[in-house]
């Protein structure tokens, strides 16, 4: 079934307005996608009528905010087909929850000479955290590489995983190179030798179905905000029989059991890694999002989404001396590019005055930066509520601006 686009567009106001002069293009949905009203409403109706602080208090608006982030939880918990609602746990973001991990696993399994392997593809959200953990612990980091059309060199895992891995941790979809990984093979190299997965969902839960217990994953982390959600609310999935075995990573309300100044004891799962007040209101946003996508069609949410990808690819190609850095046969909709004799803070800037969001920078990813001898990129990157009309228009914006320099 093809997506009735306009219908869609109808509920991202944001995307309906003149921005410099010109209708917006927003193709920055890599870095934060928008809301749709539905979310926007649902946060609002919250706000005004339901709130009091969760699982604490005996009164009706705490009972009704409790049950809200609760079923909340099972939306996400049914959206990721975890096994139980107890391995979902509310983050900040998918930087929280790879801290988490990298801390909490670190501190139950990691040692000295111990060794971890992350990608060479990876945002800094899930290097810095593992580099902090190894320093910590004496451990070690290796780095998976990836080819120049952007593939991981997945025969060389055979080697890199020794004994002393102890996790491997690795982007579903690239944010640089749009790369979809190849998480079964990946998944299923590592557990041949006992090696857990951790599969950073940032670039991947906005765009596919995610089934964990298929993936056989054994940690998922992704952010509200990629997905249609509000800001400051992510998700860590974690396997029951890793996170059991995880000391908290945040002390303070709700994470315990009991407390006295001689030894604390610990809460269930999922609240041992809930510290404080979780961000019961983003919660319950991202559960609106996550319910407003499956009210679409989502397989045809992601074909119209790839349809664009190869339409602007196939366009964004004719441009003499336009380099695309990521070309795998199996990519999402992100393009990162440059073009000779521009500089790419140029370049975002003009197109932003033609009302074109695009990012510029080195989009989290240094050593990606670093594999291609750049220093910056240019990303545009889409969703689903883009257009084939706003391709045309962002290649247009590109020979135009070619031509002035
Ligand atoms: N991982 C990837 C692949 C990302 O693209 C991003 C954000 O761009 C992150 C992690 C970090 O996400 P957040 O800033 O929401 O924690």
């Amino acid at each position: 079934m093809i997506p009735d686009i306009s219908k869609i567009r109808k509920d991202f106001p944001i995307l309906d307005q003149i921005v410099n002069g010109k209708p917006l293009i927003y193709f920055d949905n890599a870095a934060t996608s928008q809301r749709p009203v539905q979310v926007v409403e649902r946060v609002n109706e919250f706000s005004l009528r339901s709130n009091g602080n969760i699982h604490r208090a005996t009164h009706s608006m705490a009972n009704r905010t409790t049950e809200a982030f609760e079923s909340g939880r099972e939306v996400v918990r049914k959206y990721l087909n975890a096994a139980e609602a107890a391995e979902v746990i509310f983050t900040h973001g998918t930087t929280e929850s790879i801290n988490m991990v990298a801390f909490s696993f670190g501190e139950a399994f990691i040692s000295e000479g111990d060794e971890v392997i992350v990608t060479e593809m990876e945002h800094h959200a899930n290097i810095v955290p593992w580099q902090m953990m190894c320093e910590r612990k004496g451990a070690i980091l290796k780095v998976l590489p990836f080819s120049e059309e952007g593939e991981l060199h997945i025969g060389l895992l055979d080697s890199l995983i020794t004994g002393k891995t102890r996790i491997l941790a690795v982007a579903h979809v690239s944010n640089t190179l749009g790369t979809i990984n190849p998480l079964a093979e990946i998944i299923a190299k590592a557990h041949q030798k006992n090696v857990p997965v951790l599969i950073d969902g940032a670039q991947g839960a906005p765009h596919f179905r995610i089934d964990v217990q298929a993936l056989d994953c054994d940690f998922y982390a992704f952010s509200g905000h990629k997905l249609y959600g509000p800001t400051g609310i992510g998700v860590l999935y974690g396997k029951r029989k890793w996170l059991d075995r995880m000391p908290p990573y945040l002390g303070g309300g709700e994470m315990i059991d009991r407390v006295t100044f001689a030894k604390t004891t610990y809460n269930e799962l999922p609240y041992k890694f809930e510290a404080g007040t979780p961000h019961y209101v983003g919660a319950i946003g991202l559960a609106a999002a996550i319910e407003y996508l499956h009210n679409n069609d989502i397989q045809s949410l992601i074909q119209y989404e790839h349809d664009l990808l190869t339409e602007a690819t196939y366009k964004l190609k004719q441009i003499e001396g336009l380099r695309i850095y990521g070309e795998a046969p199996l990519k999402t909709g992100v393009i990162s590019f440059n073009i000779a004799g521009i500089h790419p803070f140029d370049l975002g800037t003009l197109l932003d005055q033609m009302g074109i969001a695009v990012r510029t920078g080195r989009l989290c990813a240094d050593p990606v930066m670093d594999h291609f001898g750049v220093e910056n990129m240019v990303r545009a990157s889409f969703a689903f509520y883009n257009t084939s009309g706003e391709i045309e228009a962002f290649y247009r914006a590109l020979i135009r601006l070619k031509g002035m320099f």
